[in-house]
């Protein structure tokens, strides 16, 4: 678990002027209050409803560098906030409601008050998607789940289903054999997206096996339990049913952004940003994965903190003479 302790509260009614808000508490947040903090701007978190991102629900993470090892998610999680703090960061257990990017200082709702911010970091990442088939919404948390490190170890012994052809589905499918007795890969075409590595570890694993050109059409459940997927296979047309404790989805992400449609300029529902994270509002920069939708790293998500902490710096010490 991440750090609760060193939280700060305020009142909703209080209103507080800062000089750096950043959105967000995954790895690109917390860079930009590392780097905002180091340049005495005393940067303010708001971590949202998931403190350290998505990537603190990851069980190892293997390609950041300086740990050779891997470091746990929610450990490099912790150690990103850590350091931010170190330096003067404060870290706010709330989320954005609404935003006013009309007008300097820019106006932010939360759920622990206002904030009037004279520059803008926006770090929401993103979300899991949904397959949006019957019986999915009904059986989330009886046996369908968006995240095996969350939810893996209630399947011990079990048989579970995992859909999706990408690094996701892949990563956490071989984390689910430390636990399930059989690890079944759904995906909807004949080859792999994901990278050769783990498709080699993936295709090799004796507990994992493949189920190729199908879709998932629904999930069956009695008595509020997941019991079966009914599968269509997409070469033949051929309909199935499979039985299954549990159902992994990782079939990509969806930018958590939609408080700033109307205000900024999007792409394909991600926040536009050019090389210094500029978004088409000065003093408003956007870094990580609710502007990312190529790289969608740790260590990508991370620099874009930083390079939005630097420009953002560079602005105040511009325009506040
Ligand atoms: P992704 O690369 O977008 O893969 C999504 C997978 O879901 C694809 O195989 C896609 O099939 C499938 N899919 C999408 N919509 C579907 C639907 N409605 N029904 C069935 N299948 C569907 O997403 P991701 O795996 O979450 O990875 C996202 C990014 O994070 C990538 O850039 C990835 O490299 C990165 N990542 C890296 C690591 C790592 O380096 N260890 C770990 C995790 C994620 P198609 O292939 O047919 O499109």
């Amino acid at each position: 678990m991440l750090n609760l302790s060193g939280l700060s509260s305020a009142s909703m009614n209080e209103t507080r002027h800062v000089k750096m808000l950043v959105l967000g508490s995954g790895p690109a947040g917390f860079a930009a209050a590392l780097y905002a903090a180091r340049a005495e701007l005393a940067p303010v978190v708001l971590t949202g409803t998931e403190l350290g991102g998505q990537a603190a629900l990851t069980y190892t993470i293997e390609n950041y560098p300086g740990f050779p090892e891997g470091v746990g998610g929610a450990e490099l999680g912790e150690l990103f906030q850590k350091q931010a703090e170190h330096f003067g960061a404060k870290v706010e257990f709330a989320s954005a409601q609404s935003v006013d990017l009309s007008k300097r200082p820019f106006k932010v709702t939360s759920d622990a008050g206002v904030y009037l911010a004279d520059s803008l970091v926006i770090a929401t990442g993103a979300r899991p998607n949904h397959l949006e088939i019957p019986g999915e919404t009904d059986l989330i948390g009886r046996g369908v789940s968006y995240c095996a490190t969350c939810d893996g170890a209630f399947f011990k012994e079990r048989q579970v289903v995992v859909v999706g052809g990408g690094d996701s589905a892949l990563e956490e499918g071989l984390f689910l054999t430390r636990y399930a007795s059989s690890v079944t890969i759904i995906h909807r075409r004949d080859s792999l997206r994901a990278g050769a590595i783990l498709q080699k570890r993936a295709l090799d694993h004796p507990k994992i096996k493949f189920i190729w050109n199908t879709l998932v059409t629904e999930v069956v459940g009695n008595d509020g339990k997941t019991e079966a997927v009914k599968l269509k296979n997409l070469k033949t047309g051929e309909e199935s049913q499979v039985p299954t404790d549990g159902v992994f989805i990782f079939i990509g992400h969806t930018p958590n952004t939609q408080l700033f449609t109307d205000q900024l300029a999007m792409e394909n529902g991600y926040i536009k940003v050019d090389e210094r994270m500029n978004t088409s509002v000065a003093g408003v920069y956007a870094a990580g994965e609710a502007a990312d939708s190529h790289f969608r790293q740790v260590v990508t998500s991370a620099g874009m903190g930083a390079a939005a902490a630097i420009e953002a710096t560079h602005f105040l010490e511009h325009t506040s003479g």
